[in-house]
């Protein structure tokens, strides 16, 4: 893995550019996602830039445990209490854009099955 990928997440944890942040810990930060698809849309991501899902390792098992955890956190206190659900695309196919590991949130409506 290549750990020191720059992206635009990285600028948003420096804040080198704006973004809605609802969250941030040592190791995770939240913040509203700039093209929602939901009444609710709200990304979750690591401060470590790991790239992509494929990309972690064993040693990453706790942070992804505090990502979950975080993305659950997150969900309660935006009001989500009927649900919502948690996406991690993952490679071109997976149809991720933003080579920084990253969980959306995404509530407040009905999701349907399967996604496209
Ligand atoms: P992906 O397609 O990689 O799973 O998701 C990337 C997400 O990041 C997209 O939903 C996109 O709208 C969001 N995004 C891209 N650039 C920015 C930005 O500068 N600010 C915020 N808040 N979200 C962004």
């Amino acid at each position: 893995m290549s750990g020191n990928t720059e992206t635009i997440f990285s600028k948003i944890i420096r804040r080198e550019i704006p973004a809605d942040i609802v969250y941030e810990d040592d190791l995770a930060l939240a913040f509203k996602d700039i093209n929602p698809q939901a009444p609710v849309h709200i990304l979750v991501i690591p401060k470590k830039p790991i790239p992509q899902l494929a990309d972690a390792e064993s040693q990453d098992h706790a942070l992804l445990g505090h990502l979950l955890l975080t993305a659950k956190r997150v969900a309660e206190q935006a009001g989500l209490s009927n649900g919502y659900r948690l996406v991690i695309n993952t490679g071109p196919d997976g149809g991720q854009t933003v080579d920084h590991l990253h969980l959306h949130i995404l509530g407040g409506r009905q999701m349907k099955w399967p996604p496209g």
